[in-house]
């Protein structure tokens, strides 16, 4: 009998697998490729800061070494390049300019300030009064991940490709059992699909749609990620990625042109070249109220466990909170209490 059944292979699915292998632990993933998942479509980036207020992003200095030493470590797994060091500049205005060099006096921030500069010039980006380099940047090529680690799951027989339904399911007290096949656990990695899982009516999502453009642009090199109320950055030779909006109302898989035409509009801030539309994606971000992840196990079923809520930045949070929920589930140490699934139930 595996160990886990786990339900989900975006980066929920990815990370748990990869610890649960790195501890020794047998399961089979199941996913449904006819999903699109916000994996999939996300532009990958990691920022230690929140812009808008210029503070750090929530537990940046614990979450960020794991990070780096996860996608290092699953390159070596994979023998695919994964991380992309790069640069986010911020095209500033006078008044934000001079809230950036408060914030350099913060040493908490300014670790991850490299430099604030007046009169930058890029090529092919509208000139600002100034710039704020960000430090620690830059973003994880998630379908080269997807595509390297479930290869390698098939590989071992260890990933099939279908959608998962309830009524398949039976959950006993020492084991469950999934069209018959027997498993010791069972954890649920649907991200936004979550919403459908009766296992787990009490988290309360809040989900948050987003679309991308994949664009092509000719004659043009960008080696860092520039943003302004947008960002652009180059994801291989002459194509682009540019995004995201956040639409919190209208929640479907549909593009719709209002927003291909938010995101153009928000691009002509910051490119100065002319391009051609490639693609446009759209995803549904797995996010809840209070934005922290939601990790734990069923109230009355030992055996169903539950890991989710990566929100807009499962890229940063995904490694950390993987690492806790493994230690949860096979060492029984507790992970961080913002994170705990019981803040969705009522306390007795
Ligand atoms: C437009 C956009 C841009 C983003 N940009 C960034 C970014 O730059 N940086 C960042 O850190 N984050 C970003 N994010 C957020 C990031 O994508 C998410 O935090 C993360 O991908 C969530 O991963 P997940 O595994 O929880 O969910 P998903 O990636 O959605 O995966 C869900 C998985 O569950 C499976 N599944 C669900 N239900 C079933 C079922 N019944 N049967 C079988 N399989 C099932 C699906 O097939 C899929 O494999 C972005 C998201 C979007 C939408």
């Amino acid at each position: 009998m595996k160990d886990y059944l786990i339900v989900g292979q975006g980066l929920a699915g990815i990370t748990i697998a990869n610890e649960l292998m790195a501890n020794g632990k047998s399961f089979l993933a199941v996913a449904n490729k006819n999903l699109t998942s916000a994996t999939s479509v996300a532009a990958g980036m990691y920022n230690p800061l929140i812009f808008r207020r210029i503070t750090q992003s929530w537990m940046v200095d614990d979450v960020l070494p794991v990070m780096f030493e996860t996608f290092k470590k699953l390159e070596q797994t994979i023998h695919q390049p994964l991380i992309h060091r790069k640069a986010i500049i911020k095209l500033v205005n006078e008044d934000e300019y001079q809230r950036w060099q408060i914030k350099q006096n913060d040493p908490l921030i300014s670790k991850y300030i490299q430099e604030l500069q007046k009169g930058t010039k890029i090529n092919g980006i509208h000139e600002y009064y100034g710039t704020a380099t960000v430090a620690h940047s830059g973003y994880i090529d998630l379908n080269a991940l997807s595509q390297g680690f479930h290869q390698l799951l098939q590989q071992e027989n260890s990933l099939i490709y279908e959608s998962f339904d309830f009524n398949d399911l039976e959950i006993f007290d020492t084991h469950i059992s999934w069209k018959g096949t027997h498993f010791k656990n069972i954890i649920f990695c649907e991200g936004a699909f979550a919403i459908n899982n009766p296992l787990f009516p009490e988290v309360k999502y809040k989900l948050t749609k987003g679309d991308v453009l994949t664009l092509s642009i000719d004659n043009f090199k960008l080696e860092y990620i520039i943003n302004k109320m947008s960002f652009i950055l180059e994801k291989s030779e002459g194509e682009f990625l540019c995004g995201s909006t956040y639409n919190w109302s209208d929640i479907d898989f549909n593009t719709y042109p209002k927003d291909l035409d938010y995101l153009k509009e928000r691009l002509s801030y910051i490119l100065n070249k002319p391009f051609e539309l490639i693609q446009h994606k759209t995803a549904i971000r797995p996010t809840v109220n209070d934005r922290r992840p939601v990790l734990g196990s069923h109230a009355k079923y030992k055996n169903v466990h539950y890991f989710n809520g990566l929100g807009t930045k499962g890229v940063m949070l995904a490694p950390y909170f993987s690492k806790q929920m493994v230690n949860y589930l096979i060492e029984g140490k507790p992970f961080h209490p913002e994170v705990d699934i019981n803040r969705f139930r009522k306390q007795p």
